[in-house]
């Protein structure tokens, strides 16, 4: 098992300097007043919750984008402050040409779409058959040490669970409780079409219902009559890749090919070789889906830096300004989540404006990026990926990303909380005060530090809990697509509490004097960042931390 403390490390001061940092010039132009103006103003009802596609989402972006414009900040992209990407929105197409044969011992039989299966959002069009294989996860991390395909697959159709081996295990080289992104279907898929896989199965053994089916449920769930209000949808630079179909098939089915139960199944893919070949078991597979794009964007400026090396380099400031739109009756404002983020960017930017005016340039360059769709599945932090995946700036010219969601309220759990606080302990808002969770410290550990000094005058309570944890809130932001790419990343996040993805998440209920604190904090960290000697080093392969918080 891979366990390495940092007290083991010896870290080197590459970064000098922690203990006595000077206050960041115009932190005090960070005001509680013009944070709760700018929250008030994204959380209003006109914006009705930012829904990725709507009308009043794509004006949240134009008015952010226009006061970058008025600060002065400089666009990095030909056509101004946007990031521009696409989504595809998928819609199930006729009955007739979504279809599963089986064939086995000279005797057939057909599926029934959301019945038995279901093709997913990402699946490609088109037929395949071949013969069926269980390929574990199917995963192949070499990292890891872990491969689950001991044979070829080349013409199979592979049957793969969800997932990944040990999500129970604090200890699992897979991310510890944090679901890993092997555990991603679109990597398993891209890794099955790289061997010649004709088509991909994925399986949920939970999908076993106990005496009843439950996959009928959980197929209308994935694919609802009428559209749901929460769209699901994949990013096209990754949908592009897959050109093989792609479903979801009932336990039964599986449990029939192999000859053993589901459990049975995920039993023996906790471990490496759990390839097995079916005796003559064949599959015949046709999917046929209707796709749209729909265009979408986040938000990037530039402030350059002074220093004519150092500014090839940035720190980022981040947060997403989207979030879960309106039904008929109700509005959902995401004031905490994440109006408050956004304004405070935008707070931040400016003090970097107003520092540079008195002639105060950071040495390296610092980018404010507002990233659009973090809410929508599937998976999501649809805009941050789409940068990682194609970034206006150098990833290796990334110094740190300064990750805020949600930063203005205490985070508070019930006693009785329910699934939306899964794996947190019960807590009250009181015992919160002042406090402010930071994820990711546990990839560098050096930027960890510089939080510490940068959070010496302003003392906030900075808790480091969350990084091995099963409510996975460390892959819940937008720094997760960095820290995948090696850029060392803190998410700054006050914490859930009762009102979060609710109606009630609004903007008279955020706490403007903690905001300020922790606007501040932001600042000033991302102000060292910006004139530090050295960087933050990355810690890979990061280490497994205790479980936290359970
Ligand atoms: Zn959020």
């Amino acid at each position: 098992m891979r366990c390495v403390f940092y007290f083991a490390l010896g870290i080197t001061a590459v970064i000098s300097g922690l203990e006595a940092q000077p206050p960041a010039p115009q932190i005090e132009s960070i005001r509680r007043d013009q944070l709760k103006a700018d929250v008030f103003f994204l959380a209003g009802d006109f914006f009705r919750g930012r829904l990725t596609g709507t009308p009043e989402y794509r004006i949240a972006a134009e008015y952010l984008a226009s006061r970058f414009e008025r600060l002065g900040l400089k666009p990095l992209a030909q056509d101004g402050f946007f990031h521009r990407f696409d989504l595809v929105l998928s819609r199930l197409g006729r009955d007739s040409d979504n279809r599963i044969t089986l064939n086995a011992a000279g005797r057939s039989k057909a599926g029934k779409l959301l019945e038995d299966f279901y093709p997913l959002i990402f699946s490609a069009d088109g037929e395949a058959e071949g013969r069926l294989v269980f390929a574990g996860y199917g995963i192949v991390a070499p990292k890891l040490g872990w491969n689950d395909y001991s044979e070829s697959i080349k013409d199979d159709i592979v049957v793969v669970l969800e997932g990944e081996p040990g999500a129970d295990d604090p200890k699992s080289p897979f991310d510890g409780l944090v679901t890993s992104e092997y555990a991603n279907a679109i990597s398993k898929t891209l890794e099955a079409q790289s061997r010649g896989a004709s088509a991909i199965v994925f399986v949920n053994p939970s999908h076993r219902g106990k005496g009843t089916r439950a996959f009928p449920a959980s197929a209308r769930a994935y694919w609802p009559e009428k559209p749901p209000h929460l769209e699901r949808y994949t990013l096209a630079s990754r949908a592009e890749r897959v050109r093989i179909p792609v479903l979801q098939l009932d336990p039964v089915w599986v449990e029939q090919a192999f000859g053993k139960t589901a459990g049975e199944l995920k039993q023996r893919a906790e471990k490496p070789g759990a390839f097995i070949r079916s005796e003559n078991q064949s599959l015949r597979v046709a999917v046929a889906l209707n796709r749209f794009i729909v265009e979408d964007r986040s938000v990037v400026g530039l402030l350059e830096g002074g220093d004519a090396q150092q500014r090839q380099e940035a720190v980022f400031v981040t947060a997403h300004y989207d979030h879960n739109g309106a039904t008929a009756e109700q509005i959902f404002p995401g004031a905490d989540d994440n109006a408050s983020g956004s304004a405070a960017v935008i707070e931040i930017a400016e003090a970097f404006v107003l520092a540079a005016q008195s002639g105060q340039r950071p040495k390296r360059s610092v980018i404010f990026a507002i990233w659009g769709s973090e809410e929508r599945c599937c998976g999501p932090l649809l805009g941050s990926w789409a940068w990682v995946e194609n970034p206006d700036w150098p990833l290796e010219k990334t110094v740190a990303v300064l990750n805020m969601d949600m930063i203005g309220r205490n985070e508070e759990v019930p006693e009785t909380g329910g699934s939306k606080f899964n794996g947190l302990k019960p807590q009250t808002a009181q015992s919160n005060a002042g406090s402010v969770n930071l994820l990711g410290w546990s990839y560098s550990p050096e930027l960890s530090r510089m939080a510490d000094a940068a959070n010496r005058k302003i003392d906030l309570r900075l808790l480091r809990r969350y990084d091995n944890n099963r409510s996975n809130l460390l892959r819940r932001s937008d720094q997760w697509p960095f820290l995948q790419r090696g850029v060392p990343s803190l998410f700054v996040h006050t914490g859930l509490h009762p009102d979060y993805h609710t109606p009630y998440d609004r903007p008279e209920r955020i706490d403007y004097s903690k905001m300020e604190r922790i606007t501040r904090f932001v600042y000033q960290l991302s102000w060292d960042l910006a004139n530090a000697d050295g960087r933050p080093r990355f810690l890979s392969p990061r280490t497994i931390l205790p479980p936290e918080a359970e």
